[in-house]
C-alpha cells in the first residue's frame, strides 16, 4: 500500500513570515489527517523558521533544490547535510523550472539523487515532457531518457525513500491539467520502467495545474499517489481540500 503525499513546492513565493504564518493557520485544519503525508517546500531562507513551526504536526519538510557536493567552493549552493540540519526530510530534484532556466540535466539530477540518498533526504525526482516533444510523440522516450539518466545504478535499497513526480511541462502554472487519464497512462509506464522488485511501492506524483476540482479524478487512477502542487498550494483554502481530497 502505497501511502499518498500531498507536496506544495512553494517555488519563489512566500517570506519566511509568509511561511510560517500559512504553517500555524493550516496546522489545526489538518489534525485528524492520517492517511496522507503533508509536505511544505518553501524556500531556502524559510526553512528553518518553517521547521520550527511544524515539527511537531502533521506536516513535512522538503527543500526546492540542492547540490551534489557535500561542501566547499560553490557561492549561493546548499549541501544535503545544511537541508537535513534544518528540518528536511525530502527534496525537489529536477524540477522542468530547474532545468529548463537553471541548466539541471539529466546528468546533475543522477548527482544530486546520490547526494540526497546519502544523506537519507527523500528525493523527489521531477520527469516530464515538453508541449513541443507531446506533438511530436516523444513522450515515452523522454520519459525513458530522464527515467534512466536519473536512476541508473541505484540499488534497489534505496528505493524505499525514492519518490517520482510527472510533471508535464506544458501543465506546471498553465490551468492546463493532463487529464486522468494521460496522466495515469504516463504514471504505468513509469512504473513499468522501473526495477520490478520496487515499483508496486514506489509512489508516483502527478505535477500540473493540480487543483481541487481536478484532484479526485486524478488521485482515483491506480498509478498515481499524491500531487506535487505549486499555485494551489500557496493558498490554505485550497491547500486543505487537496489534502482532504
Ligand atoms: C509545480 O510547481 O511543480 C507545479 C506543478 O505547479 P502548478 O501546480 O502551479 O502547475
Amino acid at each position: 500500500m502505497r501511502k499518498p503525499i500531498m507536496a506544495g513546492n512553494w517555488k519563489m513565493f512566500k517570506t519566511e513570515i509568509e511561511a510560517v504564518d500559512f504553517c500555524a493557520k493550516l496546522k489545526p485544519l489538518i489534525n485528524d489527517v492520517s492517511n496522507i503525508t503533508i509536505l511544505i517546500c518553501p524556500s531556502f531562507p524559510a526553512l528553518p523558521k518553517v521547521w520550527d513551526e511544524i515539527k511537531d504536526s502533521k506536516m513535512a519538510l522538503g527543500a526546492q533544490n540542492l547540490h551534489w557536493e557535500e561542501e566547499g567552493a560553490f557561492t549561493g549552493e546548499v549541501s544535503a547535510a545544511m537541508l537535513k540540519c534544518v528540518g528536511c526530510s525530502y527534496v525537489i530534484i529536477g524540477h522542468s523550472e530547474r532545468r529548463q532556466y537553471f541548466g539541471e540535466t539529466d546528468v546533475t539530477v543522477h548527482k544530486k539523487l546520490l547526494a540526497a540518498l546519502k544523506h537519507n533526504l527523500s528525493p523527489i525526482v521531477c520527469i516530464g515532457e515538453t508541449l513541443e516533444q507531446r506533438d511530436k510523440n516523444e513522450t515515452f522516450k523522454v520519459i525513458e531518457t530522464q527515467v534512466k539518466g536519473a536512476f541508473h545504478g541505484i540499488d534497489v535499497k534505496h528505493w524505499d525513500n525514492i519518490v517520482i513526480a510527472y510533471e508535464p511541462v506544458w501543465a506546471i502554472g498553465t490551468g492546463k491539467t493532463a487529464t486522468p487519464e494521460q496522466a495515469q497512462e504516463v504514471h504505468a509506464f513509469i512504473r513499468g520502467l522501473l526495477p520490478a522488485e520496487v515499483a508496486p511501492k514506489t509512489r508516483i506524483l502527478y505535477g500540473g495545474s493540480v487543483k481541487p476540482e481536478n484532484v479526485k479524478e486524478l488521485m482515483a487512477k491506480p498509478d498515481i499517489d499524491g500531487g506535487l502542487v505549486g499555485g494551489a498550494a500557496l493558498k490554505i483554502e485550497s491547500f486543505e481540500k487537496l489534502i482532504k481530497y
